[in-house]
This record gives structure tokens, sequence and C-alpha cells, in this order.
């Protein structure tokens, strides 16, 4: 740190992503990326908005709003694009709270949210999750503070129903409710039919995940229109040209090919669920996932050693040495091949170890 640093940062615990090592090849299963490659249409899209790119980027993202608004079947105010949705999250704390406005979200979920917290200098609450890692709905019902959740949870992949998302929402008309929508494609249930109905509730999906664009950065923000407004204060405040050309021409491509959209999301679903019966014949808990991961724990082997083991032959997970979470692995799902050999290498360590 120099010593010209802000007082203001000096405390700020940046988020940690997951590892990138470049020392060997390595099966990537810790940071949720899909095994697939984007759409066809996504990279084509793209290589013909790089002739363009001595122009700015169109703030307003009509092109990817019309698209957008088309498949999620809101109209295009009720859309905005930013770089990732990390952005809009961001946005939306900026938007909706501060040192009197606290907001509040599960101890165990997503660390931006945190980080997030700190760094715009906003109180927040921790709501501690049941000892199964459930969400308590008593807990959010009638709160009347800012809300975030991620649904399905990260890392435990356990989701929350339309219904007693509604229930939140619906209980908390004086404040935001952010839903965090990031795995919903993968067996959860969107909340984005509820926008119409609650003028208080804004949710969030990205391309980073179930559409393979992680490297382009391109998140989403559905709410009604005025809370759109709001985000879009903040976004003309910070940076009008969030969404890069490339990034905007391949989201377009991405969502005219639903068809390859799907059939990958169905892919990874049923490798979950291969993995998960896997799993829990070796000795395995496994929570019951909606992700594109699963948040495992052996009954012998500690998670550490399991991670440690797993990178020594060249396969990476993700642990967090966390309270309550130490036991645990999450494993991204991959492709079927790399579910066979996770599964090969689990069992050849569980014979070295115990
Ligand atoms: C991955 C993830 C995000 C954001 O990803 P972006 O790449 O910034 O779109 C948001 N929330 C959760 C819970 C995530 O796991």
């Amino acid at each position: 740190m120099s010593h010209f640093f802000s007082e203001k940062y000096k405390e700020l615990v940046p988020y940690t992503p997951g590892e990138q090592p470049k020392n060997r090849e390595y099966i990537k299963l810790n940071t949720n990326e899909s095994p697939f490659p984007p759409s066809k249409k996504a990279q084509k899209a793209l290589r013909e908005e790089g002739k363009r790119l001595q122009l700015y980027s169109d703030p307003e993202c009509q092109d990817l709003v019309k698209e957008a608004a088309k498949y999620y079947g809101v109209s295009p105010e009720e859309i905005i694009f930013t770089n990732g949705s990390d952005e809009v999250l961001n946005f939306a704390m900026m938007a909706y709270c501060d040192k009197k406005s606290p907001v509040v979200f599960p101890d165990i979920t997503y660390g931006f949210y945190t980080v997030f917290a700190r760094l715009n200098d906003i109180a927040y609450r921790e709501i501690p999750l049941k000892e199964d890692f459930r969400i308590d709905l008593d807990d959010y019902i009638g709160c009347d503070q800012t809300i975030f959740l991620a649904n399905p949870n990260a890392p435990t992949g356990l989701a929350l129903s339309l219904k007693q998302i509604e229930k939140i929402v619906k209980s908390n008309r004086k404040s935001i409710v952010v839903i965090d929508e990031a795995y919903v494609d993968f067996g959860g249930e969107s909340a984005v039919k509820l926008i119409h109905k609650y003028p208080n509730l804004l949710v969030t999906q990205t391309f980073s995940k179930s559409r393979s664009m992680a490297g382009a950065r391109l998140g989403v923000g559905i709410a009604c229109k005025e809370i759109i407004q709001d985000l879009n204060t903040i976004k003309y405040s910070t940076n009008p040209y969030n969404v890069n050309r490339m990034t905007m021409a391949a989201g377009v491509g991405s969502l005219k090919d639903d068809f390859y959209f799907k059939r990958n999301c169905k892919k990874i679903i049923k490798n979950r669920e291969w993995l998960t019966k896997e799993l829990e014949q070796l000795g395995f808990t496994v929570l019951d996932s909606k992700a594109n991961f699963v948040f495992a724990k052996h009954k012998e082997l500690p998670g550490a050693t399991l991670y440690q083991s797993l990178k020594e032959k060249g396969i990476l997970v993700r642990y967090f040495d966390k309270e309550r979470l130490r036991d645990y692995n999450r494993i991204t799902i991959g492709n079927k091949k790399e579910m066979e050999i996770l599964v090969q290498t689990i069992s050849n360590i569980l014979k070295e170890k115990i």
C-alpha cells in the first residue's frame, strides 16, 4: 500500500477470485465457468463487431435490450445491462444503501456482497443460515431493509421457491429486494415474472455461467422502470460505456441461440445429477444443488485435504477456509469426461488416505 492511499479504503479487504494458476494444465472446476464454448452465433457476431471498435459502444445497449426484452417478456425500459452482474449488484448497493440504510444478506453467500458494502461505506447485517445451510424465511419477512439474496445461493447451491421469494418481496414493500439469479438457469425458478407486480424487486442475471461468456463480462438487471432509471443514473455517473461493442454483439448472438443455451443447461443438470450420485456412493454428503456446482463433504476426509490432493493431481476445486465451510468443497460441474476423471481421482485419493 502506498502512503497516498485514501483513509477510507485502507481497511478494505478485496474479493478473492478463484485461483487461475498457470504452472500446469488443470481441469478447472473452481470458478463455475461453463465447460462449453459460447454459442457460434455469439462468436460470429463478436468477430464482425471487431471491425467497428473505433466507435464507442451504445450506452443504451439498444440491440441487446431489444433482444433481452423478448427473451424475458418485459419492456426495454425494465432492463439494464452492465459489465458483469457484479456491476449491477454494486450499482444497486450504491443506489439503495448507505450508513443509515443497511443491507442484509445471509452469512454464507456470494462474497462480493460484503466487499461492495465496505467499498461504499454501507452498513450491513449478515443473517446466519440455518444448520442445514437453508435460509430461514422468517428472518427476511417484513425486515424492511434492503435485502440481497442469491437464488440459488452460493456456495451451497440451495434454492428458494418462487413462492418463498414472493413472500419476502411482498412483505418488504418499503425496501428493495435484490434477487441475484446468477445460477437460475440450472434448475431454479426465476423471479423476473414478478417485477410487474412488485416495484421493490430487482432481479439480476449473468451471461457468465449458463451462457458461457464469463470472459466477456455481461450482466443484466430487470426491474420496474423507476429502479432501472436509478441504476442508470449511477451507470451514467461512472461509465456510460460499461458494456463494450464485442460483448454486446456476443450477447445478442447468445440470446438468439436459445436451442444451444438450453441444451447446455440440460447437459450441466444431467452431469450434476450423475456426479451427485457418484459422490454419495463414495461417502459424500452433497447438498441439493440447483446450480452448476455441488457443495460436498466427505464423512472422513477434511475439505482441505481433498482440495490439496485434487490439486496435486491436476484438478482445481474451490475450498473455503471459513467456519462451517471447512469440511466442504465447491465443485463446478464440467463436461461428462471431466466428471468421470474427477470421480476416478477422488476414488483413488480415498483409497490412499483412508
Ligand atoms: C458469478 C456470480 C455473479 C457474477 O458474475 P459476473 O461474472 O460478474 O456476472 C454474481 N452472483 C453470484 C452469486 C455469482 O456466483
